[in-house]
């Protein structure tokens, strides 16, 4: 038997793969494939994490946002509140998600390098509690549009800190040359500053930075908080203003595969919590509100994604193709970045794992790769249920309908039930919009 890269996976008496404890063969036969399932109790369990440490390690207004764009429905929002996290939103869409399922817009921190005039207003309208602000451009629109309501905006500044977290390019994003962010080293992250201070309409609670996603790097967090407390510290000698809140992204990375190693978050939190307790008292600045905003980290492994096998094409000399009835429609993350993945035949997981295989979609292309070089088990064929792990986070938030393939459904589990936050889409529901 493998062993498995997170405990909410393990294998029944009959030889089948089970996720949240439930046998995934008879969630497929339920709900249908391909199907999202997520883990409620363990989604619940990763933002407790967060939360547990916030409040062991940091002063009051502190906060966990967690960064819906990883995966945007509303029945997490709604869980997300629940749990006393804020949530970080980054497009009208999100916004929309999150007010319409009831979750308290004043805990909303609407980020992304380009709102227009439309979103600022709308995410106003919605009472959206803080912007994250990229450039002067966004932070003089900003004041306008508050000025015509007669209000104050508050806003967190977006710096990058010059910081390396060697990681996918893809998703690294602090370094000077980002498309994110002002940089401290340029001095275009004191320009703006001096700018929001003088702005009438602007309330400027502090700064804001995120140095990339799948983090294992140790001291990471520490570089970017000694970079940012810097800043903090030289933004109130030369213009007498002290920040109330610092946001250090979010970015922390899970396993995918038994190669991966795998983070104590809670254990690390408290190191960057002690680190900023003493670059504050060595810089002699009061020390703001910290927030943190996890994607990754709270959704990943609380997701498994179930699909039928449909064809099994061995090519002799050459490799093994498995087909299944999804791909990079629901799962891009191969295609996009070469992302690793850890695959199962769920319903044979007594059977020695000898198949090795390309796993691959029903799109057509010949990068519709789920995972290549995989090794499933041996007797897998027409009808099996192939289960990919780890996929709660960027996979239905990037999902598509390209080939108009129907977007699975989301099935939560939860002490032993199951329930459906997100239907199915319909060939009707693909056909909506056209005239
Ligand atoms: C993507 C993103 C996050 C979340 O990153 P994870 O790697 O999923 O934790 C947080 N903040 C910002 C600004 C982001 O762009």
């Amino acid at each position: 038997m493998p062993d498995f890269i997170c405990d909410n996976i393990s294998v029944n008496a009959a030889g089948r793969l089970c996720f949240a404890g439930q046998d995934t063969t008879a969630l497929a036969a339920r709900y249908g494939t391909p199907l999202y399932l997520m883990d409620e109790d363990r989604l619940r369990h990763n933002m407790r994490i967060y939360t547990q440490a916030f409040q062991r390690c940091f002063g009051p207004g502190s906060r966990v946002l967690y960064a819906s764009k990883a995966n945007a429905f509303r029945q997490i929002y709604r869980i997300a509140g629940e749990e006393g996290l804020g949530v970080d939103v980054v497009s009208p869409g999100e916004i929309h998600s999150a007010h319409s399922a009831g979750f308290d817009m004043a805990l909303a921190y609407f980020h992304s390098n380009n709102k227009t005039d439309a979103d600022i207003r709308y995410a106003m309208d919605c009472g959206v509690g803080c912007f994250v602000v990229d450039g002067e451009e966004e932070l003089r629109a900003i004041d306008a549009a508050a000025a015509a309501r007669g209000t104050r905006q508050k806003l967190l500044l977006r710096l990058t800190p010059g910081i390396d977290p060697h990681t996918y390019a893809a998703v690294d994003t602090g370094r000077v040359d980002s498309k994110f962010g002002s940089a401290i080293e340029t001095g275009q992250a004191e320009a703006i500053t001096a700018l929001a201070l003088s702005l009438e309409h602007i309330d400027l609670a502090g700064f804001h930075c995120h140095v990339g996603s799948m983090v294992f790097d140790e001291d990471v967090f520490q570089r970017a908080a000694a970079v940012m407390l810097e800043f903090v510290a030289m933004v109130q000698k030369k213009y007498g203003f002290l920040a109330r809140e610092l946001d250090l992204g979010g970015g922390y990375g899970v396993p995918y595969t038994a190669a991966d190693g795998s983070v104590d978050i809670g254990a690390r939190i408290g190191e960057v919590a002690e680190y900023i307790h003493q670059t504050c008292a060595r810089l002699s600045i009061a020390e703001p509100a910290i927030l943190m905003e996890p994607g990754r980290s709270i959704v990943a492994d609380a997701g498994m994604t179930l699909y039928t096998v449909g064809a099994v094409k061995r090519i002799p000399g050459y490799k093994t193709y498995v087909s299944v009835d999804g791909g990079m429609s629901d799962n891009p993350r191969y295609a996009l970045y070469g992302a690793k993945y850890t695959c199962y035949t769920a319903g044979r997981m007594a059977e020695p794992a000898a198949l090795r295989c390309d796993l691959v979609g029903r799109c057509c292309e010949s990068g519709d790769v789920i995972q290549p070089d995989v090794c499933l088990a041996e007797g897998t064929c027409r009808g099996d249920i192939a289960a990919v792990c780890t996929t709660g986070a960027y996979n239905y938030s990037m999902a598509s309908n390209y080939n108009r393939i129907p977007r699975p459904p989301i099935v939560m589990l939860r002490g032993g039930e199951s329930y459906v936050a997100v239907r199915r889409e319909s060939l009707a529901d693909l056909v909506m919009l056209d005239e």
